[in-house]
């Protein structure tokens, strides 16, 4: 399939949605209009492509979705396309609407299916990183990470509010699989007391010690934040532990959940979307396959794939610092 010159792509979001989306498929179409190619829009992810849920897109079916979270072509996880079988019916389908080239927007597992697609049926493929995690490698920011934080720092803010007028001591339970980009950013951005990642195991005692400290300065030590994927467990284990030996603290617990996926995006997401939606379609004309497309110091670099979802993006070590600093 992959010497035939590329007059129609695809686009899909997949995996769990992320704030600018919605932008990245704009720019996706309204680049490919640019260079005058077709676009379709597969709805639900790689499920659309089994199910044959795909439809042209034209210039109206995009307008006014920058703004919006979420993603108007909906996103979805699909069982059937980590088989051969569900993928070989996903690329007939690719050939019943001639569609030369896809662009798959969303995080590591996403873009796996892609490198598998591409691999198989020499689909050229390119992806782009939509997820909130940030936790892929080839881009300092994944789409949607940004805008996520703001999300989160928002929340927490006025959980401080409640948690300063009755003393009380919140854990804050953030996103992030088992990457600790948001919550780091959260805690810095929040002026947490703590911030628990799962790439930097902090023992409860350490925890206990400094939250004693800061009772005894009488220092309003009122948030502490938890990334969901620690392996110490999430904020409510963390916080039944801490309870114990800090009877005199009134402990409450708030997970933020799926508010973080949320909202309008942030203009630097919105940015970002842009720029990578338009460097997908022009990479794909200039032949560059199986890769993803970042932002590296703000400059589009293109990744391949299998680097992009296995090298190991670790949290900032200076990031991981400055919190401990802010926060004793
Ligand atoms: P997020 O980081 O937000 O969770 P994600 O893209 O990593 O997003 P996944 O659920 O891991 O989300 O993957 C989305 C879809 O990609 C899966 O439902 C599946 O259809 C496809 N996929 C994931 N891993 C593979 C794989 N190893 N082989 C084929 N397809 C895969």
């Amino acid at each position: 399939m992959e010497n035939k010159a590329i007059t129609k792509i695809g686009v899909l979001t997949s995996g769990g949605d992320a704030p600018g989306m919605n932008s990245a498929v704009r720019a996706v179409v309204r680049s490919a209009f640019y260079y005058k190619l077709e676009v379709f829009g597969i709805y639900r992810g790689y499920e659309g492509l089994i199910q044959d849920d795909i439809k042209k897109l034209n210039s109206r079916d995009i307008a006014y979705i920058l703004e919006r979270g979420g993603t108007f072509l909906k996103s979805a996880r699909s069982d059937e396309f980590r088989t051969p079988e569900g993928r070989k019916i996903a690329y007939e389908n690719l050939k019943k609407h001639g569609i030369d080239a896809l662009v798959v927007i969303g995080g590591d597992g996403s873009l796996t299916g892609a490198h598998l697609f591409y691999k198989e049926f020499g689909v050229p493929a390119i992806g782009l990183p939509g997820t909130i995690d940030n936790d892929l490698a080839g881009t300092d920011f994944t789409i949607g990470f940004d805008t996520a934080c703001n999300t989160a720092i928002q929340a927490i803010d006025k959980i401080r509010d409640t948690a300063t007028s009755h003393d009380r001591l919140f854990f804050v339970e953030v996103m992030g699989r088992d990457a600790g980009f948001i919550a780091i950013n959260a805690g810095i951005g929040s002026a947490a007391a703590a911030t628990l990642i799962p790439e930097k195991k902090m023992p409860i005692e350490t925890l206990i010690e400094r939250l004693k400290v800061r009772e005894k300065a009488k220092k309003q030590a009122n948030v502490v934040i938890v990334a969901e994927g620690g392996k110490s467990g999430g904020a409510l284990e963390i916080s039944q532990k801490v309870k114990k030996f800090l009877p005199n603290y009134d402990i409450k617990v708030t997970i933020l959940g799926h508010l973080q996926r949320g909202g309008s995006p942030t203009s630097f997401d919105r940015l970002l979307s842009s720029k990578l939606g338009v460097a997908a379609v022009e990479g794909l004309l200039h032949g560059k396959y199986d890769v993803m497309a970042g932002l590296i110091n703000n400059k589009v670099v293109y990744t391949p794939i299998k680097r992009a979802i296995v090298d190991d993006k670790d949290v900032d070590e200076e990031d991981f610092r400055v919190a401990k600093i802010l926060s004793t």
